[in-house]
């Protein structure tokens, strides 16, 4: 019986590797032409200042509707695209499209936003990473002090040295920089002064732990005060309750982010939310 029991155990692991396996072949070859068939779009999440309560800018998020399999994720198709370097094309995709809508506000007259960008590893270890992103921002007339980067942990692990000279180089130009879901990876703070950042983003998991009983701020307190002592902006993400939001405060904590402020939305509702939050909403 026990046998039978393991080798069923067995058998339906394997089933499951197959079926990921499956699902990743699936969506890699779906990938494949989802830019030409223009598959995918940018939302627009606001980002507010807790000094003042305006906004200053938004994180661009990527969405694809594939005609077979309908939308997918980026937390499912991002890792496949990293994998077999899709990634490359689709990430200069999103910044391309990020630059020329948030150039496209300005020209409109709201000038001063800025726009966040999702950067993936696999991106920042390519050599050309750094030209592209200075190309894109000459073709699209963007003023560097406009762009934010965000980058995880992850580059800690890979090729550090290079890694980091290519985001001062950046940094130089004028390019913010965020360490986006930070206290989930392999952070140390030995590493973080290396880094060339000027922005924590407080990963969504410390601002969850606020709520319920054993109600917690003491993670989110002591990233918000290692971030100032460093010179840092602090930004929480995944705020989605008013009393998180007024928690986060009393914290000192600098901007937010999530669904309590905005989800993300459509580009064409980018100006009637500026407008909205103009007239003191
Ligand atoms: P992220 O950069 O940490 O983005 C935050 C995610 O949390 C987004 O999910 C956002 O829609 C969601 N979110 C924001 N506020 C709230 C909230 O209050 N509650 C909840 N429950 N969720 C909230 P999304 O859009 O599904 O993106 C997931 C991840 O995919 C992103 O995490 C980012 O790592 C990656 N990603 C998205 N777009 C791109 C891209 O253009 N390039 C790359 N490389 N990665 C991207
Ligand atoms: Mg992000
Ligand atoms: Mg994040
Ligand atoms: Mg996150």
């Amino acid at each position: 019986k026990a046998k039978s029991n393991h080798l069923g155990e067995y058998v339906f692991y394997n089933q499951k590797m197959q079926d990921s396996f499956n699902e990743r072949m699936v969506i890699e070859s779906h990938l494949r032409d989802a830019i030409t068939n223009q598959e995918f779009s940018l939302q627009y999440q606001p980002q507010v200042n807790l000094h003042n309560g305006e906004t200053y800018g938004f994180e661009a998020l990527i969405r694809w509707n594939n005609p077979e399999l309908g939308f997918v994720s980026p937390l499912t198709f991002i890792k496949v695209a990293e994998d077999c370097q899709l990634i490359i094309p689709i990430g200069e995709w999103a910044l391309r499209t990020a630059c020329v809508f948030i150039k496209n506000i300005h020209d409109q007259g709201y000038e001063g936003y800025r726009v966040s960008v999702n950067i993936s590893v696999v991106q920042l270890m390519q050599d050309a990473f750094t030209s592209m992103v200075l190309t894109v921002l000459e073709e699209t007339g963007l003023s560097p002090e406009y762009l934010e980067l965000e980058i995880t942990e992850s580059i800690i692990m890979e090729s550090l040295e290079r890694n980091i000279s290519k985001l001062q180089l950046l940094r130089e130009k004028g390019i913010a920089i965020a360490l986006d879901d930070f206290g989930t990876g392999y952070s140390s703070l030995s590493y973080l002064r290396q880094l060339p950042i000027t922005t924590l983003k407080i990963d969504k998991s410390f601002i969850d732990s606020f709520l319920g009983r054993n109600g917690d701020i003491s993670i989110t307190s002591s990233i918000i005060s290692v971030g100032h002592d460093m010179g840092l902006e602090v930004v929480a993400e995944g705020v989605e309750l008013e009393e998180q939001l007024s928690l986060l405060k009393e914290l000192k904590c600098d901007k937010v982010q999530g669904y309590f402020i905005s989800k993300p939305i459509p580009s064409n509702e980018v100006v009637n939310w500026i407008e909205s939050q103009v007239m003191g909403d």
